[in-house]
């Protein structure tokens, strides 16, 4: 049976061992699936050793995204805008082909969504690892502008410069952010915290629609602070979560896995839980 894990510090939280049993039993793959922690500074004797026991494949996660790019030997495209890899597939020649699909998972889910992005004004808020792997994804869908705008605006500042031939990215400092938007997205880990961004009212309109990337609460802070300006549409990153497996599932298997009961399922689960 060919092993998968997903690799991280810590790991006990991860739902991947629960979306990707499900996608396998769905699609009828005979594949195992685990949960693999990582000691801090030992990301890659975890990773060989994992492999040398048969491993095919694996997602990675928080904080080794930016180690797996040393240990790839051939790197997607997204990966290397990314900087950042969340998937490793075993090639026949045992080389490690490397790969980030956040982006695809956030853009499958919004389609999923019915949110429009060509031709809208797209807010991205935070530029940390998870803005890095969507920003070139969102440029695909060609919106008519993409403000990064960050706590520390000199990341935002690098993001959109690096981004810039792609489309029309540029960014904001968080703290005096000025224009409406159509959709805002926040990549920052404040509703992780439980903290509330300080955001001007201004920033929406009636037809305003928000996304968190956090995922698991009811409502995250951000996701208050939309409702109390008006918003109707307003989306955490449970999707996008089921999504980004559902490509990563695709990378390694050839098989497209339908996310909708998946994500079906997980968001029970977590609703019993809390
Ligand atoms: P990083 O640590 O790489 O980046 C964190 C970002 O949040 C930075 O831009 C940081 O700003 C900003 N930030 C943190 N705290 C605050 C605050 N109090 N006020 C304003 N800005 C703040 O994290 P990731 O990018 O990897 O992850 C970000 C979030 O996205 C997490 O909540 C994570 O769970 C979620 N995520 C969800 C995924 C999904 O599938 N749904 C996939 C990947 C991530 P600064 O640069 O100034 O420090």
């Amino acid at each position: 049976m060919d092993r998968y894990v997903v690799i991280g510090n810590p790991i006990a939280h991860s739902q991947s061992p629960f979306i990707h049993q499900a996608f396998a039993e769905q699609t009828g793959q005979d594949m195992k699936y685990e949960r693999l922690l990582a000691p801090l500074d030992s990301f890659e004797s975890s990773l060989r050793d994992f492999v040398e026991a048969g491993g095919q494949g694996c997602n990675v996660t928080v904080p080794f995204k930016t180690d797996a790019l040393a240990v790839a030997g051939e790197l997607s495209e997204r990966a290397t805008l990314a900087e950042a890899v969340n998937t490793l597939k075993l090639l026949p020649d045992g080389r490690l082909f490397a790969d980030n699909t956040d982006g695809a998972g956030l853009v499958m889910d919004l389609h999923r969504l019915g949110v429009a992005l060509a031709g809208r004004r797209i807010l991205l808020l935070g530029a940390g690892g998870a803005a890095r792997g969507v920003i070139a994804p969102l440029l695909t869908e060609q919106p008519a502008t993409l403000v990064v705008a960050n706590r520390t605006e000199r990341r935002a500042e690098i993001l959109s410069n690096r981004f810039a031939g792609l489309g029309p990215v540029s960014h904001q400092p968080l703290d005096a952010l000025e224009g409406a938007f159509d959709l805002i997205i926040n990549s920052t880990s404040a509703s992780l915290q439980g903290e509330q961004l300080a955001l001007p009212a201004s920033l929406c309109h009636s037809g305003t629609q928000v996304y968190d990337m956090m995922y698991g609460r009811e409502e995250t802070p951000f996701l208050q602070w939309a409702a109390e300006q008006g918003v109707q549409d307003r989306f955490d990153g449970l999707g996008m979560l089921v999504g980004q497996a559902a490509e990563s599932f695709y990378l390694w298997r050839g098989v497209r896995p339908d996310m909708a009961p998946v994500l079906q399922a997980l968001r029970a689960r977590l609703e019993q839980a809390l």
